[in-house]
């Protein structure tokens, strides 16, 4: 899978994601991620790529021009007949889920804008995006560190980046779910120790555990996922 990230901070995604799992499945061939940094496609000779908003308002905007031809330069390169789907990271999109992150591990191909300052000029926006995502309720100064989450969540789900296949199908939020506790070792620390049923061997014992766990951590943490996995059964 090819992740493409237009952004104005290459750096910025290129460090955070070069490492642990993610900078493995990459030395492996199996992910691929490519910065393009629209600064080097503005026409302006300051190399400007933002301006103020008409209509008066805080901040500046990222002009749509550089937006566009960096997004052509990943268009020309990869070659599909198919136009790549652009998410758009935004404080006005859909909420980024699991499920979210299962769906788009099924592209060959992600292109990710990143806005900066107040935004992006609405109109390239028109032209280019086929998804708004959000990733929480709050505003960030850039759409980087969203890529970056989204990227991290949906590399996951890319068969072969996980070592164990299971532990991407198994943890929280499959089935609505959170996942039950973990423990390793010394058996006693501080005082605490390991539930003794972890320790028995007994495998069926162990996953009925486990499950009960997962259940009452979902029913007191997350209530609202509770309700779904209780209308789902
Ligand atoms: N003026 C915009 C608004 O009110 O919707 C917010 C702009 S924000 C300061 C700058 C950039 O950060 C956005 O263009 C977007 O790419 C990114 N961003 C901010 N919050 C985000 C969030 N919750 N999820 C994803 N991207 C976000």
């Amino acid at each position: 899978m090819n992740f493409h990230i237009l952004t104005l901070f290459p750096q910025m995604v290129e460090q955070g994601l070069n490492t642990s799992i993610i900078g493995r499945a990459q030395e492996k061939g199996i992910l691929s991620v490519e910065t393009i940094n629209i600064r080097d496609f503005t026409m302006d000779k300051h190399k400007k790529v933002d301006d103020y908003p008409y209509g008066g308002g805080a901040g500046m905007l990222m002009q749509a021009q550089p937006v566009y031809d960096a997004y052509l330069h990943v268009v020309e390169k990869i070659k599909t007949r198919q136009r790549p789907r652009v998410i758009y990271v935004t404080p006005q999109g859909k909420t980024f889920k699991q499920e979210m992150a299962k769906e788009f591990a099924l592209e060959q191909d992600l292109v990710f804008l990143c806005g900066h300052y107040e935004g992006i000029d609405e109109r390239v926006l028109e032209e280019i995006v086929t998804d708004y995502v959000s990733i929480g309720d709050y505003v960030l100064t850039g759409g980087e560190l969203a890529a970056m989450v989204m990227i991290d969540s949906i590399s996951r789900m890319v068969p072969g980046v996980l070592s164990n296949k299971e532990s991407g199908e198994t943890e929280s939020f499959s089935d609505n779910l959170l996942e039950h506790p973990h423990y390793t070792r010394p058996e006693v620390w501080r005082g605490k120790e390991v539930p003794q049923v972890l320790l028995s061997g007994h495998h069926k014992r162990i996953e009925e555990w486990r499950k009960e766990q997962s259940l009452e951590r979902t029913r007191i943490r997350r209530p609202d996922l509770y309700e779904k996995y209780l209308s789902n059964k």
